[in-house]
């Protein structure tokens, strides 16, 4: 029976899933890499350390399923997006380390381009905004920083790519130099209203465009994989940036349909349909996937704490020994007894992005205990997701039919139920939450034709349906709490 292989190159793991033909999971293998920190702000990876992490567990995962390449139809890939590596086309050796979407050092550079009034053709261009998240001043930087890798590009030696387009290479021996227009469309590069590099951007970024690597469809044969390493002549056939992957997985594909991931961060993305539209409320636009020679397009919004604070209930406050008890320790109580927890603990993103705002917790009094701390954590993480989709509705003036929901603390039934109750609409939890991965296998299984998209609606299977059971009084006054907390957190810290 023919199966596909999705490999997931996340921030801190590279892990490989197989999936069956009736898209169930066969098994899974997973090694976390090292995060280089040379100095604050400064993320880094070892580009040869993904590679070599990325196809062990690869392999590793079709021993465990008991596979042979040749039991592959063929491999799809998502990846942490917007991370940057540079190498030379002719050695294949990186000029660096991968410089990490996280990496903060290219913020001054951000600041001189907005002050020269750069953001709004960048916005109207890229669909994003001016900030050091995504890939075109961390390219600008290696160029300037690396010695000789200037030179190097003007003369066409080197080669950029996000983290797809380095494993394709590595998978194909150098042969192939492709991304796709999800990740491209993280470059600040890419115009994504033609679909094409933008001269106009490369120029403003000082980027040589023959860094840049082809476009190719999201879904579409690449080419057979060429090492020798357990998966040869095997077809990649399938690349989509994380997000747009688990959209990918979510069947969000009509427009209107929305998925959150709940990891550490989370990410809502609406599928919006075939014309990117513009964000009135500091969103961002971006190429969902291209598939049957159409690209598709998402509204995407990000809040920087989101599991990570129930992390911090475990590991800071020591409330819980394990993130699945916040479930049990905030059902002691039946409510957060009027406590409110901003978890801003890096600064608020979507819709807010306020850089100098802080973690606060208001409301405290004698009777405050850590089951009222663990509920507002769990009502915070759902508040910051509702401002999101609530932005995301200003903008499409779609009205939301439900939330698929994915991540790790989607596992939280608790959680799941308050945003149910804050959304007015059911949440969805699917059987199959390894989401991201599963949307990269279906682009995979699409293209080889494996399967046709109404066996992928006969696969997706529903866990649990949260709905709406609150009363809206009570949520009002939530919500109201809500707001007067985030204008206690903003702008907390002085600018410099
Ligand atoms: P990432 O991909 O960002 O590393 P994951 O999707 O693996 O994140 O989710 C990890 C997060 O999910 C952690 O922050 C953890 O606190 C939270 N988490 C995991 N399981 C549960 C659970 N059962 N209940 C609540 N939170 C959970």
């Amino acid at each position: 029976m023919p199966h596909i292989l999705a490999l997931d190159e996340g921030t801190t793991s590279a892990r490989a899933i197989v999936f069956t033909q009736e898209g169930e999971i066969a098994a899974v293998a997973q090694r976390e890499f090292k995060q280089i920190l040379p100095q604050p702000g400064h993320v880094e990876h070892d580009p040869e350390e993904i590679w070599s992490t990325q196809i062990a567990v690869a392999v590793e995962a079709l021993s465990r399923a008991g596979l042979r390449p040749r039991d592959l139809a063929a491999v799809g890939i998502t990846n942490q997006r917007e991370t940057v590596v540079i190498w030379n086309r002719k050695t294949g050796k990186p000029i660096h380390n991968a410089i990490v979407w996280q990496d903060r050092r290219t913020a001054p550079l951000c600041e001189k381009l907005r002050a020269d009034g750069c953001e709004p053709l960048i916005q109207q261009r890229t669909g994003l905004l001016l900030d050091p998240y995504f890939s075109a001043t961390k390219i600008a930087w290696l160029l300037d920083n690396i010695p000789n890798a200037r030179a190097q590009a003007e003369r066409g030696e080197l080669a950029f790519g996000t983290i797809d387009t380095w494993l394709a290479w590595k998978l194909t021996s150098g042969h192939k130099h492709v991304t796709d227009p999800s990740n491209a469309s993280r470059t600040l590069l890419f115009n994504i209203q033609t679909n094409k590099w933008d001269d106009e951007l490369l120029k403003l970024f000082n980027i040589p465009r023959g860094l840049l690597p082809e476009v190719v469809p999201s879904s579409g044969v690449i080419a057979g994989v060429s090492t020798t390493l357990g998966l040869a002549s095997v077809p990649l056939a399938g690349i989509a940036g994380d997000q747009q992957a688990a959209l990918f997985g979510q069947l969000c594909t009509t427009p209107g349909l929305t998925k959150c991931t709940y990891g550490t961060g989370c990410f809502a993305l609406q599928f919006t349909g075939p014309k990117p539209s513009a964000s009135k409320n500091r969103l961002l636009s971006t190429i969902a996937w291209n598939h049957n020679n159409r690209t598709d397009y998402c509204l995407e919004g990000s809040v920087f704490i989101g599991g990570a604070a129930i992390q911090w209930l475990r590991d800071g406050l020591h409330a819980i020994n394990a993130a699945p008890d916040i479930d049990a320790l905030a059902s002691s109580v039946p409510d957060s007894a009027g406590l409110t927890f901003v978890p801003a603990f890096t600064g608020l993103g979507a819709p807010h992005w306020d850089p100098y705002a802080t973690g606060a917790m208001l409301g405290i009094t004698r009777g405050t205990t850590t089951a009222h701390i663990a509920r507002a954590t769990l009502e915070g993480i759902a508040l910051q997701v509702t401002d999101l989709l609530d932005a995301i509705h200003a903008d499409t003036g779609v009205k939301l039919p439900e939330l698929r929901v994915d991540g790790g603390a989607a596992n939280s039934n608790l959680l799941m139920q308050i945003q149910a109750d804050l959304l007015g609409v059911p949440v969805v939890r699917p059987k199959i939450t390894e989401t991201t991965a599963l949307g990269a296998a279906y682009l995979a299984g699409l293209a080889v034709k494996l399967w046709k998209e109404t066996d992928l609606t006969a696969h997706w299977k529903v866990d649990r349906r949260f709905e709406p059971q609150q009363a809206p009084g009570r949520l009002l006054e939530m919500k109201a709490r809500w707001q007067r907390g985030l204008q206690r957190a903003g702008t907390w810290y002085e600018r410099k």
